[in-house]
């Protein structure tokens, strides 16, 4: 189903490569009703979608791209019948709901602040449902692929992180998985989009990078079967995979209230740090050699003076 969102979330999946979208649809579900596609169009479409309902109540997985407006029916409705209604009557006979990308997991860009549509997520007005929340604006095309292939090998969904995120894919910060963070480790950071230090391919963490406090396989599995994905193109995560990313705002700017796990709060630091670490080493190698050599001092005093030598 498609409510409110752009549609980015089926753009992605049919990119997957592993396994291929084709084979999915084609070979191992049977896609009964999709308004991107379906090649079926206007009633013969409504009646797929009543006939699946009917035909397969408590077996059938319900999908769902969007966010949920609660304002006014106005602002979605499809066949003369609200978003909120839609996904009423077809989530009912559902085993369960896969929840694609941060509209219909969290709301998104339509839920940000003022919410002028009451843009809500599957899970806020849905209840008593196994509901999956495949995160990411869009998700990465081999999770929202892998979610389906694990509920067709296990029969039944995976298990998933308290936001409702299937743990094999979100149980990991991009941070954790970046092959920048040696750079991080080591306080080198890029300063500006232009400067030495992004041609060298160090942190992004000063852009504004998001990395620190998101969820997601982006570095792992990355975007375009491998190719890259975005910090490998020099750009920062914006935080994409997790609930209210866009009023966290603004983009490309280093939040110091941005809430961090204790560890990233250091990054700012590293280099006063390291400063005050080094001087700290100078000044304590100044003392030692100083003790040293008064020590040394006092006992040459001592070994003239048991020599009976005038100091
Ligand atoms: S802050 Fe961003 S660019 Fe830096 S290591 Fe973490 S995820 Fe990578
Ligand atoms: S790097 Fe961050 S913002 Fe970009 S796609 Fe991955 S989770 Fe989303």
């Amino acid at each position: 189903m498609h409510f409110q969102e752009c549609t980015c979330c089926s753009e992605s999946f049919i990119r997957s490569s592993h396994p291929i979208v084709a084979d999915i649809i084609l070979d191992k579900v049977s896609l009964d009703y999709s308004e991107t596609l379906m090649a079926a169009a206007g009633h013969q479409a409504e009646k797929s979608l009543q006939d699946t309902m009917k035909e397969h109540f408590g077996n059938y997985i319900l999908m769902v791209e969007g966010s949920v407006p609660t304002k006014n029916e106005a602002y979605c409705t499809i066949g003369g019948k609200s978003a909120l209604e839609i996904l009423k009557e077809t989530a009912e006979g559902a085993a369960a709901i896969v929840a694609w990308g941060n509209c219909a997991s969290a709301g998104c860009v339509q839920a940000a602040n003022p919410n002028p549509t009451g843009a809500k997520p599957v899970h806020k007005v849905i209840h008593g449902k196994p509901i999956i929340n495949v995160q990411g604006c869009p998700p990465i095309a081999e999770v929202m692929a892998g979610v389906i292939v694990h509920y067709l090998t296990f029969e039944s969904i995976p298990h998933l992180d308290k936001l409702g995120r299937p743990m094999e894919f979100y149980s990991r910060r991009v941070h954790d998985t970046c092959y920048r963070r040696p750079n991080y480790d080591a306080g080198l950071f890029v300063e500006s989009f232009d400067d030495e230090n992004a041609k060298k391919g160090y942190c992004l963490y000063k852009m504004g990078c998001r990395g620190p406090n998101t969820y997601n396989s982006c570095g792992v599995i990355k975007w375009n079967n491998g190719v890259s994905y975005p910090i490998q193109s020099g750009h920062p995560c914006i935080g994409c995979s997790e609930a209210n990313f866009w009023d966290n705002g603004p983009f490309y700017k280093h939040l110091q209230s941005f809430p961090g796990f204790g560890v990233e709060k250091t990054a700012d630091k590293i280099g006063v740090i390291v400063g005050i670490a080094a001087g700290a080493g100078m000044a304590a190698h100044a003392i030692s050699t100083n003790i040293l050599k008064r020590k040394e001092i006092a006992s040459g005093r001592s070994k003239k003076e048991e020599h009976g030598q005038e100091a």
